[in-house]
């Protein structure tokens, strides 16, 4: 499409999990016009899990895609325009900013980023299909449902071990697989798992697959050093093999930290001006819904001062 084709926006949004969908709430409310870019599934990662416990306003839980709908609902209410694209490319044109998607490209005064991260994933049969079935990729999330229950932990880094510490406040026991006899994993940590008496560990070990009908019964699991493979009987599996952000596709753009997560200041603001980021994509502490929702409202609290600004 040719630069004077592409519809003008006074908001682009990219991605429609919580921080895009809240973005948008905020952004039609305060009567900008807005579109929101979402290439895959509107609601983002909230959508992969059964129950969400500590979003506030819901006492009995929410289940991920209830919220999501509830959001996206919410969000459409005021005006937000919402397209199921996926945004390959963004430049800058003056202060202006065309965003391209593989099926169209548009113009925007401000840009909101909430593209969020995707954790690795293992990739062995089983692990799609059971993910909120007893796959976690988030300790903080579901640790609590595995009360009393026998877990497993597949990685070595920091947050494997990490997340492993966490988990003995609710599991009766936690075995780390990994895939190396040795721990990537800070000393200091791998001091406090070892000297853990809830966890074990399963070394030079590779899971083969995911088994469980309805939830995880078990893993196939095996020795890189003998090539053996046995079937390990456990309740939960929660994968720490690495997340990363999904920004590659603004490398260059905005300043990131070396691991691509995204580095604004305390308003959302990226390096470039009227260019935004808001929850998991961006670099800070905490990856919550609550953390993107709070990043959602506040990058487009920002776009509102930075748009009148320039009147
Ligand atoms: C299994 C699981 C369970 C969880 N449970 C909880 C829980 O109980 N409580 C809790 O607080 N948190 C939970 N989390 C974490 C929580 O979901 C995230 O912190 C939150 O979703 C982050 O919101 P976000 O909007 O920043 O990013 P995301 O939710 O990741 O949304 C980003 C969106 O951007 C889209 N996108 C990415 N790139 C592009 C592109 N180029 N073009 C267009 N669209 C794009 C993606 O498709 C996605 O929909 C859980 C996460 C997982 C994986």
């Amino acid at each position: 499409m040719k630069g004077g084709d592409s519809k003008t926006y006074e908001v682009i949004i990219i991605g429609g999990g919580p921080a895009g969908m809240t973005a948008g709430l905020y952004t039609t409310r305060s009567r900008f016009q807005t579109l929101l870019l979402e290439g895959a599934l509107f609601g983002g990662q909230m959508t992969t899990t059964d129950l969400i416990e500590n979003y506030p306003g819901f006492p009995q839980g929410v289940s991920g895609s209830e919220l999501s709908r509830l959001m996206e609902e919410q969000a459409k209410r005021f005006g937000l325009e919402i397209a199921n694209q996926e945004v390959m490319e963004v430049k800058l044109e003056g202060e202006m900013k065309r965003v391209r998607t593989y099926e169209s490209a548009y113009l925007c005064e401000a840009l909101i980023i909430c593209t969020g991260t995707e954790y690795r994933k293992i990739g062995v049969p089983g692990e799609k299909e059971l993910t909120g079935k007893g796959v976690s990729f988030c300790s903080t999330c579901d640790g609590p449902f595995f009360q009393d229950r026998k877990i497993v932990v597949v990685g070595g880094g920091d947050s494997a071990l990490t997340e492993a510490l966490y988990l003995t406040k609710f599991a009766q026991e936690v075995t780390i697989i990994h895939r190396r006899d040795a721990l990537r994993a800070t000393k200091i940590y791998q001091e406090r798992a070892f000297a853990n008496p809830k966890i074990k560990f399963l070394w030079n070990s590779v899971v083969e697959e995911i088994k469980g009908d309805d939830v995880v019964g078990s893993l196939m699991v095996k020795n890189v050093k003998t090539g053996e493979v046995k079937e390990f009987e456990t309740e939960g599996a929660f994968i720490f093999i690495g997340i990363s952000p999904k920004t590659q596709f603004l490398k260059g753009l905005v300043q990131m930290d070396e691991a691509g997560y995204i580095i604004t200041n305390a308003n959302c603001e990226t390096s470039v001006k009227g260019i935004f980021a808001a929850g998991d994509c961006r670099k800070q502490l905490l990856r919550q819904i609550t953390t993107a929702v709070g990043d959602g409202s506040t990058a487009a609290f920002a776009v509102e001062k930075y748009l009148e600004g320039k009147e």
